[in-house]
């Protein structure tokens, strides 16, 4: 079996041991870097350079909802550029595409009233920035002390420093000397894993509820500002929510007057079928991260949605803090803002909710088919995001020996077979564009079921 990741990467000599200090990539296992080179897109398909068609099982990173080659959004930063490639929102100066955006926003988010939109380039400066609205928002109401972020346990919500705090993932708090004294970590919501014999999905979540309040107890409610989660936790293994959960966390979270952020930088858009997760699982959320889907991943953009609230807050206090100072030279950027509202108009007129409805039960059902396999723990997932765990003996309890690579592996097999899929561990993910035809969620489960054959 293979040992690494690293292993299941095809060997192209032309680059090996080049010069980049890659993303979650550089001190992987040897100096021995071969990586697997992407030169072009086309629907739901990647080519490498040597022209070898991979069907990408995970929209890039979870983003690139309307696929690899969708002229309408090349068009729209075509035009954007030939008319203002850039201009920034400071000091109450913006630009036409940012206004836009933000309103356009405002009226697609309706799980609650809303109240104004902060743009940013990425998910982990989405959470970065969240954390810097709480405590502003809490120094304007005179409570200084209200500042801990509670997020959970194997939770995914960036790589700063301070996303990196609230990711509830051990490899990225080793060496960099983080989680942040301020971030509090909580249970993992995964049922599977984690319930006690007996239990009821309900009662799972009762009990979460329960240690969440306890912490809160604990810590003191007035130094708590607010509870971060992923309606379905993505990076750190597709994880949906047991039944009743956000209902009866939501009920502990406004208790104690903390504030709900959704991080829905991989839910939003209709990933779960839903327009975003907060919609499927009734959460009402204080503050909204987004980005990935927002502009298919064409155009790096994420965006905070604020409750009115809070933002009615960080006006209204202004005289006595100062302006709000923070923010990025490319905060809604024009070129991006322009593809992410074409985006945006795609999703409304191709009824990409209903798209992903038509082809998430072929998805979820196809790929479920394979639960009985004698390597498979866990099969989980809803809409169009689904993880594999592989263990022993079907138990949570029985890992493989990591010096196996089961999911290195299995990644390999489905890269042999044309299919890129996302492993960590023996923990294999996928989130595949919206627009996949039923005939190519056949190809990918099918592919799916050769490499797991190789595999067992
Ligand atoms: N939040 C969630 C839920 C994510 O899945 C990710 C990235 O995968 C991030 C935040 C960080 O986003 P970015 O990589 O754009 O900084």
């Amino acid at each position: 079996l293979h040992s690494t990741e690293a292993s299941a990467q095809k060997v192209d000599s032309r680059f090996k041991g080049h010069d980049m200090l890659a993303p979650f990539t550089a001190g992987w296992q040897t100096t021995d870097l071969n990586p697997l080179i992407i030169d072009r897109s086309e629907g739901s398909y990647v080519y490498d350079i040597d022209g070898r068609k991979y069907l990408d099982s995970l929209a890039g990173l979870w983003c690139t909802s309307l696929g690899g080659n969708e002229p309408r959004l090349v068009a729209a930063a075509t035009k954007q550029l030939n008319t203002l490639p850039f201009y920034h929102s400071f000091w109450n100066r913006t630009t036409r595409p940012s206004l836009d955006l933000a309103k356009e926003l405002l009226e697609m988010f309706t799980a609650r009233k809303m109240g104004k939109v902060f743009f940013v380039n990425s998910g982990s400066e989405a959470n970065d920035t969240q954390v810097k609205l709480v405590w502003y928002y809490n120094n304007a109401l005179g409570r200084p002390n209200k500042k801990k972020f509670i997020a959970r346990s194997k939770a995914y919500h960036g790589s700063t420093l301070i996303s990196a705090s609230l990711t509830g993932l051990p490899a990225l708090h080793q060496k960099f000397d983080i989680p942040a004294p301020f971030v509090l970590h909580t249970d993992c919501p995964h049922y599977w894993r984690y319930h006690l014999p007996g239990e009821t999905e309900e009662e799972f979540s009762t009990r979460l509820a329960k240690n969440l309040e306890d912490l809160i107890i604990k810590e003191g409610p007035e130094t708590i500002a607010a509870f971060i989660a992923e309606p379905v936790m993505g990076a750190g293994g597709v994880i949906p929510p047991p039944a009743t959960y956000f209902e009866k966390i939501q009920a502990v979270v406004k208790k104690y007057d903390i504030l709900f952020v959704a991080d829905e930088v991989i839910c939003a858009f209709g990933r779960l079928g839903t327009m975003f997760g907060c919609d499927k699982y009734n959460i009402k959320p204080d503050l909204v991260s987004l980005a990935k889907a927002l502009s298919s991943g064409y155009m790096p953009i994420g965006a905070v949605i604020v409750s009115p609230e809070v933002s009615d807050v960080i006006h209204s206090q202004s005289n006595k803090l100062g302006s709000f100072s923070h923010g990025f030279t490319y905060s809604g950027h024009p070129v991006a803002c322009a593809v992410a509202i074409e985006t945006l108009k795609i999703y409304k007129e191709r009824n990409i909710v209903e798209k992903v409805n038509s082809i998430s039960s072929r998805f979820q059902d196809g790929l479920k088919a394979f639960s009985d396999s004698p390597i498979v723990g866990e099969i989980r997932g809803t809409g169009l995001i689904l993880g594999t765990e592989f263990v022993d003996n079907k138990s949570p309890n029985d890992p493989f020996p990591p010096e196996w690579g089961v999911g290195a592996y299995f990644g390999a097999e489905c890269q042999k077979n044309g299919m890129l899929v996302r492993v960590a561990g023996d923990t294999i993910m996928m989130s595949p564009p919206f627009m996949m035809s039923p005939q190519e969620v056949d190809e990918l489960i099918s592919i799916y079921g050769k490499a797991l054959k190789a595999t067992e």
